[in-house]
């Protein structure tokens, strides 16, 4: 491990001005992928800038619009199991319960588990090129091991794929990241804050380098999904491993028809991927089999797989259609007993 500063601030803006101070520098709260990534010699901050003292971060409210607004240093376990997160956003809680384990979501926060990279296996071994990690060095995943890698949004530069849960559920329910920086606070939808790969691959999102979380904010019009949901995850193994395909969905229905719908799928793309107007195919419409292969169909337009990952793209078909039965239906994917419903 190389040599680095260590320092621990109790206001946001002492953490924004080592953070301006210092290009190289960068924050640290659960650790549970940056230490990782500095063990591996993928990271090599100059300065970690602890902001796990910052008490303003720490808390779960209510704002006077009714959104709920929960602070970055939450740990995904207080998210999952806050009352008003499961009574309002059960979505979310189904989402985060369905990654890691008990002690890892112990320990990682909300405005990390945003930040997490990629766990392409090239990226993480640095006797190997990659452009995310080195830019201009190539990309070995396309030719090479790739069953974990993008079916969608990929480019010709990088195929790698956005690992979180929690951040696929967050696109659905159209959280807003609110951050802070030197030039002041700004709020970034969730659709805008991961980005496509395209010629940046090393660049995951729009957070600037100076700027920090400070929380994730979910509208209050989005607890109308909290009955018919679902967030349905297919995966190598039952428990501690990265999604090969997830699909989050939210439905505000009106007898059997669907009023508004929200879709997001995980493991298929360098950031959760939306498309607004694969959900607008169902508006207006009874929930059934053939809108759901419509909807599937829109979602996975221009879908590409590769030697070891093609296999995603039926998956993908057949996952979006059996998470929006189980959510039309009210009867949504048990992250406990993890039978498919
Ligand atoms: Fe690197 Fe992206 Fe290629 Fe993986 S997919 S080797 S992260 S450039």
């Amino acid at each position: 491990m190389n040599r680095f500063s260590y320092i621990r601030p109790e206001k946001i803006d002492d953490a924004v001005k080592a953070l301006t101070a210092d290009p190289t520098g960068k924050i640290i709260a659960g650790g549970t992928n940056l230490i990782d990534l500095m063990k591996y010699n993928v990271e090599r901050p100059t300065q970690l800038i602890d902001v796990t003292r910052i008490a303003d971060l720490a808390t779960i409210e209510e704002t006077e619009a009714g959104d709920l607004r929960i602070g970055a240093l939450v740990p995904n376990t207080d998210v999952a199991s806050d009352p008003r997160v499961t009574s309002r956003y059960p979505l979310l809680s189904s989402a985060i319960l369905a990654g890691a384990t008990p002690q890892l979501r112990n320990a990682a926060s909300t405005g990390g588990n945003l930040n997490q990279r990629t766990r392409c296996y090239y990226f993480y071994d640095p006797g190997t090129p990659c452009n995310k990690r080195k830019p201009g060095t190539g990309c070995p995943a396309i030719e090479g091991v790739n069953r974990i890698h993008a079916i969608l949004g990929q480019s010709e530069h990088c195929i790698a794929t956005h690992p979180s849960d929690m951040c696929v559920a967050l696109a659905a329910l159209e959280a807003v990241v609110h951050v802070t920086g030197p030039n002041g606070a700004r709020a970034i939808p969730m659709a805008d804050y991961h980005r496509l790969p395209g010629d940046r691959p090393e660049i995951d999102t729009t957070l600037a380098h100076d700027e920090i979380i400070t929380a994730v904010e979910l509208p209050a019009e989005n607890a109308a999904f909290a009955t018919n949901y679902t967030y349905l995850k297919l995966r190598d193994r039952l428990s501690y491993a990265f999604a090969l395909v997830s699909v989050a969905v939210g439905l505000e229905m009106d007898g059997g028809v669907v009023r508004k719908a929200r879709i997001t799928l995980g493991g298929v793309a360098h950031k959760p991927w939306r498309r607004p107007d694969a959900e607008d195919l169902l508006v207006g419409k009874p929930a059934g089999q053939d809108v759901f292969a419509a909807v599937a169909e829109r979602l996975l337009e221009g879908a590409k797989g590769y030697e070891h990952n093609a296999f995603k793209i039926e998956l993908a078909r057949k996952v979006i259609i059996r998470a929006l039965t189980q959510a039309a239906a009210g009867n949504p994917q048990s992250q406990v007993d993890k039978r498919i419903r």
